[in-house]
């Protein structure tokens, strides 16, 4: 075993609290800080699909999860006019009494995290990153952005697409990249046949509602975004209803009742790949900061979580922290390669109208390949 005692985690979004849970159900300290003064994530919804229902049960909070979620089984594709086009898959991969995909607010998810992680004694410090961070032999000293500093054992970038910990690692080898689309999201109460996953693919983009709990559900399109430009807020309601002028059906009437620009959630879509080894000494990249993908297989978070998983399991198992780290990344980087590049590739596809586009194929795939076991 290794003798990893204290772990600093940079980032307290999805994967530094679910990390901080699997570090301290396995007696190891782990202590976050988080830039945000605020403890705040904004109020739409997100698809976790079965491989994310699993990675829960490995970390021992999926009946809390489930608590604050909206579970459904097969997530269908229709046409234009409403007209079923594919049921996709629904694997129940962590058990039979627990459903194969869901949909939660984030600040629901955000909660049920913060408040497992508090539970175990995480230490959260909000307001504060690091500046400098001092490999060696046996641990990393730490500078704080205060000008404090302290040392841990090993020292976690969870810090998402702009990571810091990243910059400090490679330089700036890895820039985020503007991938030509944006996605918009609007939350709507949810009637009662609303209760799975529901995408309406158009050559525009990809339109879908997903359930997020017994009132809510949240819509979604995708669009293409030349130059990536700037939206003043108070247009946001008539550009989401500009980027959904072809829909009829639900997507149409829901449309039309978009106006008010507080719910509309504009967000460019922006990639991020560490292609090399995501470590350096003792301090490592999971999540969004080695991996930012684009929404289309609704995976990033999933690929998050799971690394939350596998990165405490290397940490207690393994006799050194280089070759835990090592155990982790051969477990990690095609995965998440794999399932990065799928999901760039179907908005490549949506950008070019590309004949070659098999949307739905792609979807069934990394479906697939997700179920296989981390
Ligand atoms: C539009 C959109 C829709 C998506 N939909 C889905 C979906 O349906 N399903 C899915 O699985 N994934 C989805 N994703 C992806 C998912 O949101 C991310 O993959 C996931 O949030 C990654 O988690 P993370 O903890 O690694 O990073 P983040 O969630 O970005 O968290 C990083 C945390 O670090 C903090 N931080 C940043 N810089 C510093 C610093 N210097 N010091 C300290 N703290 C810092 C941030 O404030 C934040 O709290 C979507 C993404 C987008 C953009």
């Amino acid at each position: 075993m290794t003798s990893v005692d204290r772990v600093l985690i940079v980032g307290g979004g999805i994967s530094g609290l679910c990390l901080a849970i699997a570090l301290a159900d396995r007696g190891v300290e782990a202590e976050i800080v988080e830039i945000k003064e605020e403890w705040t994530v904004y109020g739409v919804g997100i698809i976790q699909q079965s491989n994310v229902v699993r990675a829960m049960a490995d970390l021992g909070i999926v009946d809390k999860y489930l608590d604050a979620a909206f579970p459904f089984e097969h997530p269908c594709l229709y046409g234009p006019d409403g007209s079923l086009l594919a049921k996709l898959p629904a694997l129940r991969l962590a058990g039979p009494d627990y459903p194969a995909n869901l949909g939660v607010s984030r600040p629901a998810l955000h909660k049920v995290l913060t408040a497992e992680a508090e539970a175990r004694g995480v230490r959260v410090t909000l307001g504060q990153t690091v500046s400098d961070l001092a490999s060696d032999d046996s641990g990393v000293t730490v500078t704080f952005a205060d000008g404090a500093t302290d040392r841990y054992d090993v020292v976690v970038g969870a810090d998402g697409l702009n990571s810091k910990v990243r910059d400090i690692l490679f330089g700036d080898a890895y820039e985020p990249r503007f991938t030509g689309q944006a996605v918009w999201r609007h939350n709507f109460p949810r009637p009662e046949a609303m209760d799975h996953l529901c995408a309406y693919p158009s050559p525009e983009g990809n339109a879908g509602l997903c359930p997020l709990s017994e009132d809510l559900m949240y819509m979604f399109v995708t669009s293409v975004e030349p130059g990536n430009p700037r939206m003043s807020k108070e247009d946001l309601p008539a550009l989401m209803r500009d980027r959904l002028k072809s829909y009829s059906g639900v997507i149409g009437e829901l449309r039309d009742q978009i106006s008010d620009p507080d719910e509309v959630v504009y967000k460019p879509m922006e990639v991020v790949f560490v292609a090399e080894p995501w470590f350096r000494g003792r301090v490592i990249l999971i999540g969004d900061a080695a991996h930012t993908t684009t929404p289309h297989l609704a995976q990033g978070a999933g690929m998050a979580i799971e690394d939350a998983v596998v990165l405490a399991e290397e940490l207690t198992g393994k006799s050194t922290v280089n070759d835990a780290f090592a155990a982790f990344h051969e477990r990690r980087y095609e995965r998440c390669k794999t399932l990065c590049e799928a999901s760039v590739q179907v908005g490549d596809w949506e950008i070019s109208h590309s004949p070659d586009a098999d949307h739905q194929g792609m979807l069934v795939k990394m479906i697939t390949l997700a179920a296989q076991p981390i």
